[in-house]
């Protein structure tokens, strides 16, 4: 990348403080000088990133080639060390992929073999004893069981990206919305809100997005305005399984996939602290609003839902939790889209990086996609 940052405030500029903004902004501070991350609200991590799963997916269903496979394979066994070396809560619990009737038997089978295509090759296909074996409590004719998949504490996962950006000279800029930005010479001007609604303006040489739900608009302030990349907000909700109930569940429970991969399926995520919750089910809304209101009335479906694999769930055993908004480039119905990260010369920006449409396995994949950032760069 030829983009000379002379006479530039800052070097590098990442836009947004959620999981991905900071595992960008770590990474780019150990080798680069002058790297400002700023971020709209007054910490981080306040968006998408604390309305996960947390789960440390394997990357199982992507498509070959795709950048979710190879980034999310790669940056499962990144952050399984990050969490070793700075002691972030984890547990390598594994997950069973479980079919419920003869026609999920031959789904999960065609499972293992995408999964494979993608290097996941430590998958295990389980019959009923084996079953009972690792989940007594479960109904499964058959499972596929992930070793490789897990949780994380994503709370302290993105302080010790901070912590890290921090002591590595990163300046790191809360309250500050990005409200506006021009192409110059040899880069770019930024103008900032701050939260005592004062305008401001800095300059950056290069200019990272990752500024999650609202990227596709960050984009459009620079001048790229593409209809293929523009957010729809898809919410997912989740319910929490009350205690005692919580203790019958010690692995992640996936029953099998919707087709187009619009979601997962309604599963079963236990958390660091020994929670369960079912979810997230998938509703993409009518317009880009920040809904993340739990429908009550959706209890019966999640109960009827998982019922089929939790033989022991009763309706009240159900409370509504929390829910999630995955920033989705693929329109409803559409096939699976893959993460959008573009150096954006070809639209005639150069040094100015979008990720767009960082939904699920962003977490997962965050210290892969930092790796891959700095690689451009240092092109
Ligand atoms: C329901 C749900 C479950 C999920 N489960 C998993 C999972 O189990 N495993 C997994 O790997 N992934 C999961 N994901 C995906 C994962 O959460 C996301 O990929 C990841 O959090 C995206 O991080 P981000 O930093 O790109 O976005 P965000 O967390 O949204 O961060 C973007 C930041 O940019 C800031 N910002 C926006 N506009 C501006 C502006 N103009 N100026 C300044 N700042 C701005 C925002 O305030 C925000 O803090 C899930 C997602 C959802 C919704």
């Amino acid at each position: 990348m030829s983009n000379k940052c002379l006479m530039m405030d800052a070097d590098i500029t990442i836009i947004g403080a959620g999981v991905v903004g900071l595992a960008i902004a770590e990474k780019l501070s150990e080798e680069h000088k002058n790297v400002f991350l700023v971020e709209k609200h007054l910490t981080f991590g306040q968006e998408t990133s604390s309305r996960s799963s947390e789960v440390i997916h394997a990357g199982i269903y992507y498509n070959k080639g795709s950048l979710k496979s190879k980034l999310c394979v790669e940056g499962k066994w990144l952050l399984y060390d990050y969490c070793k070396k700075y002691d972030i809560p984890y547990n390598k619990c594994g997950k069973l992929i479980v079919a419920t009737s003869q026609e999920e038997v031959a789904i999960i089978e065609g499972i293992m073999q995408t999964a494979i295509r993608n290097g996941v090759d430590d998958m295990l296909i389980f019959g009923r004893e084996q079953i009972a074996e690792l989940e007594p409590n479960i109904f499964a004719l058959k499972a596929l069981f992930s070793p490789s998949t897990g949780i994380v504490d994503s709370h302290s996962l993105m302080k010790q990206y901070e912590t890290n950006s921090i002591n590595n000279g990163c300046q790191v800029v809360y309250g500050s919305e990005v409200s506006g930005i021009s192409k110059m010479q040899n880069g770019y001007k930024i103008d900032i809100l701050d939260s005592d609604k004062r305008n401001y303006s800095f300059t950056s040489g290069i200019v990272i997005n990752s500024s999650g739900l609202t990227s596709d608009k960050t984009s459009e302030m620079v001048g790229i305005a593409d209809d293929t990349l523009r957010i729809l907000f898809c919410k997912g909700e989740y319910f929490r399984l009350n205690p005692p109930k919580n203790k019958l569940i010690k692995r992640l429970v996936y029953p099998v996939p919707h087709q187009n991969m619009e979601g997962i399926g309604i599963h079963v995520t236990i958390d660091m602290g020994g929670g369960v919750k079912l979810g997230p089910d998938v509703k993409y809304l009518d317009s880009n609003v920040y809904d993340y209101k739990v429908t009550e009335s959706k209890q019966e479906a999640f109960y009827r839902s998982a019922k089929k694999f939790l033989p022991f769930l009763e309706f009240d055993d159900l409370a509504p939790e929390m829910a999630g908004i995955r920033p989705k480039i693929q329109k409803q119905g559409e096939p699976l889209r893959d993460f959008y990260i573009m150096e954006e010369t070809g639209r005639g920006y150069p040094g100015f990086i979008n990720l767009i449409g960082m939904e699920s396995p962003g977490l997962t994949s965050s210290i892969a996609i930092a790796k891959y950032i700095n690689g451009m760069i240092n092109r």
